[in-house]
C-alpha cells in the first residue's frame, strides 16, 4: 500500500497512569512512560501512533523505541523501525493519517464494511477475592458478557475458590477466561485445568511458560489453551503454530509491531485453524484505539477482544474508544 505523504512529525513522551497496578504472576504492571508519534500531511491532517514498551512483552525500553522512531525519521522512513513498539507507532500513525486524509474512521479505511461497535471482555482486578467478585459483578451488570481474571500469583486452591465464587456471582451465561501468565508448574497444570473445567472456563491463557510446555499441557487439557506471551513476535506465533501449542492466539498489535504485522499474523493463525483474540498491551488511548479498529477490520470479534482496559487508566494519553454497556464504540475521533 502506498503511504500518505508525510510533511511533518512530532514525538512526545507521556506518562500513562493507572488507577492501581494490575497484579500479574510476573509482578505488578503500574504507571509507565509511552511515546506518541504524530505525522502530518500537507493538508494539516495528523495521524497518531503510540509506542508503549512493557517488560516481558516487548524487548525494548521506551528510550530504545524513541531512538528507533528517530532513526526511521532520519532514514527518510524507508525501512520499518527496528523495534516492535516503534513499528507499531509508525504503522499506526501512517494508517491513521491515511484514514484522516480519507475522512474515515480507521477501521472503515481498513475495511469499509467493518462494524463500529463490538463486545469486549472486562479485565477484573481486586485487592481481595470479595472485591474482585464485586468488580466482576459490576462489569456484568454494566453489560459485559466476558470477564478475564489473572490467576497464578497465589496458590491454586485460592485461585480455584476465587473462580468458583466468580462463577456463582456472574451466573452460567457469562464467559470467564483466565490468564496464569505462565505461572503454573507444568506437572501440576493438567490437574488444575481438569478441576477448572467444571466451572465452564472459556480458555486459560499461558497456563505454563514456553511453547513446548504449552503444547504438552494442551494435549491433556479439557479447557482451551490460549498463547499470549509466547506469541509476542512473528517468530513466536510461528513456533506456537508449529508445536500445536494453543487453540487460540492472543495478539497484541502494540507488541508484535502494530496493525500491519498483527493483521498478517491473525491471517496465518486463522488459516491454521486457531482462534484470534486481539488485546491491548495495557497501553494508552492511541494503542488501544488502533487495536480496536484492527479487531473490527479483520473481524476478530469472537472470542471477545480484550480491549476494555482503558477503564484501568486514570491518566490517559488521549480519548480511548468509548465503552458502553460492555461494547466498544469506534469513531474517527478517538485518539489523542
Ligand atoms: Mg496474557
Amino acid at each position: 500500500m502506498n503511504g500518505p505523504e508525510v510533511m511533518g512529525a512530532r514525538l512526545v513522551r507521556r506518562t500513562l497512569r493507572l488507577h492501581r497496578p494490575v497484579v500479574t504472576a510476573h509482578g505488578p504492571v503500574g504507571d509507565r512512560e509511552v511515546l506518541l508519534l504524530g505525522l502530518s500531511d500537507a493538508e494539516g491532517n495528523i495521524g497518531w501512533g503510540e509506542a508503549a514498551p512493557l517488560p516481558v512483552f516487548t524487548p525494548e525500553t521506551v528510550d530504545e523505541a524513541g531512538q528507533a522512531i528517530l532513526d526511521w525519521l532520519d532514514d527518510d522512513r524507508i525501512q520499518p523501525p527496528a523495534t516492535p513498539t516503534a513499528r507499531a507507532a509508525v504503522d499506526g500513525a501512517l494508517l491513521h493519517l491515511a484514514a484522516r486524509a480519507a475522512g474515515l474512521p480507521l477501521h472503515q479505511h481498513l475495511d469499509p464494511h467493518s462494524p463500529s461497535s463490538f463486545a469486549v471482555s472486562a479485565l477484573v482486578t481486586g485487592d481481595s477475592p470479595e472485591e474482585l467478585v464485586a468488580t466482576a459483578r459490576t462489569a456484568v451488570d454494566a453489560g459485559h458478557r466476558t470477564v478475564k481474571v489473572k490467576v497464578g500469583a497465589l496458590s491454586f486452591e485460592v485461585d480455584l475458590a476465587l473462580v468458583a465464587a466468580l462463577r456463582d456471582a456472574v451466573g452460567p451465561e457469562v464467559a470467564i477466561r483466565l490468564d496464569a501468565n505462565g505461572a503454573w508448574d507444568p506437572d501440576e497444570a493438567p490437574g488444575y485445568l481438569e478441576r477448572l473445567a467444571g466451572l465452564g472456563i472459556e480458555f486459560v491463557e499461558d497456563p505454563v511458560a514456553g511453547v513446548e510446555a504449552l503444547a504438552a499441557v494442551r494435549t491433556a487439557s479439557p479447557v482451551p489453551i490460549a498463547a499470549d506471551e509466547t506469541a509476542t513476535s512473528p517468530e513466536g506465533v510461528a513456533a506456537v503454530l508449529e508445536a500445536g501449542a494453543a487453540d487460540i492466539v492472543v495478539l497484541k498489535p502494540s507488541a508484535v509491531g502494530g496493525i500491519v504485522v498483527a493483521a498478517e499474523l491473525a491471517a496465518i493463525a486463522r488459516d491454521a485453524g486457531l482462534g484470534v483474540v486481539v488485546t491491548s498491551l495495557l497501553d494508552g488511548a492511541v494503542g488501544v484505539s488502533h487495536a480496536a479498529h484492527l479487531a473490527s477490520a479483520i473481524g476478530a470479534l469472537h472470542p471477545a477482544p480484550g480491549l476494555g482496559t482503558s477503564a484501568l487508566v486514570a491518566e490517559d494519553v488521549g480519548t480511548p474508544p468509548r465503552l458502553e454497556g460492555g461494547f466498544l464504540l469506534l469513531s474517527g475521533e478517538d485518539g489523542p
